[in-house]
């Protein structure tokens, strides 16, 4: 009998697998392929605060790159705090960048702004004419997501027990009986269900009272370049798609330019980023067809749009494209995510859309203090209580929380300091 099953490798699969299990609890986490080909290894692997409002959602998203930070180190697992760069091609869009960090470091969320030459300093490829500027954020934190997503399984086995079975499609969840496709059963006190884009057969009530929309994004990686990126790259089409520059008080005036000048790019919610691979490939995207109709056939206009925007503020002219690839996530049309319990014992986390790389240990650490009966978690979400936790169940696990924390199979990470710190900030 485990604690907890966690339905889906993914990376909030995952980061619940850690989540669960550095408190103690044993964990099994079932994923219906033979490894995670899902959102979590077709993203640039930014772990972007930037992109998330001031206040809540940004807390989030520091905490959650906090327990990244602790996970990475402790594992060794490749990342690189290259912080982001938004390259500034006219006053507009220098003017938004300008509101944002005036008020994030108000806020204390650090960042800076540069002028043409600081910026080709830190970024060698940003052409310098046009250049206006550019917003250097040294906040953010670049993985590679396909490392991340294989390597992550192998540590959590090694340093927490944590079990996985891969290639078990999970089909019926009756806590504390998980039923998979071939028949075999797991037991488990509580079931966290992580499937992603899949809504699956288990409950699509649930999933369909939520309301999350569809997402499809198009994706290119370049065969490797010889230098270094610098910081994670966005420019001006950046600021109309993240709520993180939401608040700007030119935004708006902006967003009508782009709508005159790149109608197609804002009609196919066409921005650019660019993240790099420690191998040297850069990543490029992306694209946003929302709606229930995700076509499995990938658009050659939107690469091309993609990528002559690119070459607007940055010399992509050797690049060579090695592999282009489409991903679907899940999103909630207002909330950072959504939470359902469509039953007891079963918690559903889902919709965290563009940032789910991001927030995914942050919104972990807080499902964990809800079954641990830590403290009341998940603010910021869409929550649906179709079944709530017993109180009686809370007490019991809030009393055993910390004898369920064995010395033993934490000396490891103890030892490094990794893994305390977090579970005392989340304390209440
Ligand atoms: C192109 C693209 C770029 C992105 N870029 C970024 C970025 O740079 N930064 C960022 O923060 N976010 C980014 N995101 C968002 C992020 O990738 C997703 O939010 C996140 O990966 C979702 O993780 P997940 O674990 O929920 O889903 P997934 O990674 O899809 O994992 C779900 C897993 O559940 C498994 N599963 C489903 N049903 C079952 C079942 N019945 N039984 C067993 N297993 C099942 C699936 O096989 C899958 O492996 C991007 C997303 C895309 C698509």
């Amino acid at each position: 009998m485990f604690d907890d099953a966690i339905v889906g490798a993914g990376i909030v699969g995952l980061a619940h697998a850690y989540e669960l299990a550095k408190r103690g609890r044993r964990v099994v986490v079932l994923e219906r392929s033979p490894r995670a080909v899902g959102a979590s290894i077709r993203n640039f692997g930014m772990l972007w605060p930037i992109g998330r409002p001031a206040g809540e959602s940004r807390e989030l998203a520091l905490e959650s790159l906090a327990i990244w930070r602790d996970v990475l180190q402790s594992t060794g697992i490749w990342f690189e705090k290259s912080g982001s760069l938004h390259a500034a091609r006219s006053d507009d869009e220098a003017r938004v960048l300008k509101e944002f960090a005036e008020q994030a470091n108000q806020d204390s969320f650090a960042c800076e702004w540069l002028d043409p030459a600081s910026v080709v300093a830190r970024s060698p490829r940003v052409r310098l004419e046009g250049l206006i500027g550019g917003l250097f954020s040294p906040n953010e934190i670049c993985v590679d997501p396909r490392r991340v997503v294989a390597e992550l399984p192998l540590k959590l086995a090694r340093d927490f027990e944590v079990a996985f079975v891969f290639g078990a499609e999970v089909v019926e969840v009756d806590p504390p009986r998980v039923r998979t496709a071939n028949g075999d059963e797991y037991r488990a006190k509580n079931v966290i269900i992580c499937s992603g884009s899949d809504i699956g057969r288990t409950f699509p009530n649930a999933f369909a009272e939520i309301g999350l929309v569809p997402c499809k994004l198009q994706m290119m990686r370049t065969a490797p370049i010889a230098e270094p990126l610098g910081p994670m790259l966005a420019a001006g089409l950046t600021l109309k798609h993240y709520p993180g520059f939401a608040a700007c008080p030119s935004l708006a005036h902006l967003i009508q330019r782009f709508e005159r000048e790149f109608p197609r790019h804002v009609e196919l919610g066409i921005h650019v980023l660019v993240s790099q691979t420690p191998e040297g490939e850069l990543t490029i995207g992306d694209s946003h067809e929302y709606g229930p109709a995700i076509e499995p056939f990938d658009k050659t206009e939107i690469d091309d749009l993609i990528l002559s925007y690119l070459n607007l503020f940055f010399d992509s002219s050797d690049l060579k494209i090695a592999s282009r690839w489409h991903g679907v996530y899940l999103k909630h049309p207002s909330a950072d995510y959504a939470i359902a319990r469509p039953a007891e014992g079963v918690i559903l986390v889902n919709g965290v859309g563009g940032a789910g790389m991001t927030l995914s240990f942050g919104i972990a650490a807080r499902t964990a203090n809800e079954i641990l009966g830590i403290k009341a978690a998940h603010t910021h979400a869409h929550t649906i209580a179709n079944a709530e936790f017993p109180a009686s169940r809370h007490a019991e696990h809030a009393e055993n929380a910390n004898a369920e924390f064995p010395a033993s199979r934490h000396a490891e990470h103890a030892d490094k300091s990794a893994t305390e710190p977090v579970f005392q900030r989340n304390d209440p």
